[in-house]
């Protein structure tokens, strides 16, 4: 027997547990000091009503025989029709059109990151932003492939764009970006979707933050741009859109036109979802359902406007400090340039001992990361106003 020893290639992920270990041993040594942590990825605002009341429902249903659910109806996209509908037409009001059995329900976009890949070949070379999401690193290190790294940096605004000279079969695009909270444009992603036909690649597109998306010209899916359908698998999730990362329920979207070696790509991942996959609980779904009415969408933006508001007082304060940094108007991620060409450990330590503000060190998201820093938006607007009053405070001694 021998074990898959390409785990033994991922490097240990340091990066939250030694930003945790670092909080605790000086919140020990200054007990009585008030730490504020802009380093929160998870939401904090609770569950919208609608969405309560949905899984309620959903409940009483499984009380009674008559309504009571097993397995999932269709054994191979999961989803309830209630569910599904809800989906494409918040697809339609994007310019999208899909139809039902493009639709795949998960239990988040995480698994289906790390899951997509078993329909598609270990001798594919991957194009990887950096930094970015570590899911598409580690993924990949642990199948073995062969991983190129697409160059995010002050100079492209940490967008990286296609280089022809690069061959890649894989593509990993992530917008709005975690950690940059940079997004890319329509017609940049016209630009990527281009590349990838003439390389015969697809590309997987991370939609996770699409719901922060305000400003028009930026995509909120790719599938927004001419010709996507026939090359890009896109990933998406109700985390960070309704506040779901401990409910867990998300969407993959393998549209039919998308075919590979005369094969499609999307009754090739039906199959592995049959096979390896059981479905997201009819509970689970109900809820998501009342996502994407008129008044669940009316609730769940309070919540994303609350965030937004955060993102806004850290970057008027940025503007006011005259700090580089991307995201924040269309992410709950605010990527800053660390002042004074400090590395990013160094920073973290000096706000942490000099403004008891914890942020979360660019460089654990890939080396390009080094030098820069992220702050998220999950916090209070109070906690978040007095965290930035401390920095600015801090950078202007
Ligand atoms: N994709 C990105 C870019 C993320 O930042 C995250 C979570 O932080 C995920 C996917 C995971 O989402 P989910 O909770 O749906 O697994």
């Amino acid at each position: 027997m021998k074990i898959n020893h390409n785990f033994l290639n991922l490097k240990d992920s340091y990066l939250f547990a030694t930003v945790g270990a670092k909080t605790a041993a000086y919140k020990k040594a200054h007990p009585d000091r008030d730490i504020i942590r802009l380093s929160i990825g998870d939401v904090t605002r609770p569950l919208a009503p609608v969405v309560i009341e949905a899984m309620h429902r959903a409940v009483d249903d499984m009380a009674k025989r008559e309504t009571f659910k097993g397995y999932a109806p269709d054994q191979t996209c999961y989803g309830y029709d209630a569910l599904l509908d809800s989906l494409l037409g918040s697809y339609a009001q994007k310019g999208v059109l899909l139809e039902k059995g493009d639709i795949f329900i998960s239990d988040g976009a995480k698994s289906d990151c790390g899951n997509i890949l078993d329909i598609l070949s270990t001798e594919n070379v991957v194009l990887v932003p950096d930094p970015v999401y570590p899911v598409y690193l580690d993924t990949n290190i642990m199948a073995g492939r062969k991983i190129l790294f697409a160059d995010a940096n002050e100079g492209n605004g940490f967008l990286p764009m296609p280089d022809d000279r690069v061959k890649a079969d894989i593509i990993y695009l992530c917008s709005p970006n975690n950690p940059t909270g940079a997004a890319y444009t329509k017609e940049q992603l016209k630009e990527w979707v281009a590349y990838a036909k003439r390389q015969d690649a697809i590309i997987l597109y991370d939609a996770a933050y699409e719901y922060f998306v305000t400003d028009d010209t930026l995509a909120r899916s790719i599938y927004q741009v001419e010709g996507a359908k026939e090359c890009a698998i896109e990933i998406c999730s109700y985390s960070k859109t309704a506040g779901f990362t401990g409910v867990r329920c998300g969407y993959t979207v393998v549209p039919k036109e998308l075919t590979r070696d005369g094969v499609s790509l999307n009754r090739l991942w039906a199959r592995r979802q049959s096979t390896k996959f059981n479905g997201t609980s009819y509970i689970t779904q109900m809820g998501a359902a009342a996502v994407f009415t008129e008044e669940g969408e009316r609730q769940i933006s309070e919540s994303i406007d609350y965030y937004r508001a955060n993102a806004k007082i850290i970057a008027d304060v940025l503007d006011s400090l005259g700090i580089w940094y991307t995201g924040g108007k269309n992410s709950p991620y605010i990527w800053m340039k660390c002042p004074n060409g400090m590395d990013s450990w160094s920073f973290f330590d000096t706000l942490l001992e000099q403004a008891n503000v914890v942020g979360t060190p660019g460089c654990g998201f890939g080396k390009n990361g080094e030098g820069y820093f992220r702050l998220t938006a999950f916090n209070t607007h109070e906690n978040t106003a007095e965290a930035m009053r401390r920095m600015a405070e801090l950078l202007k001694k």
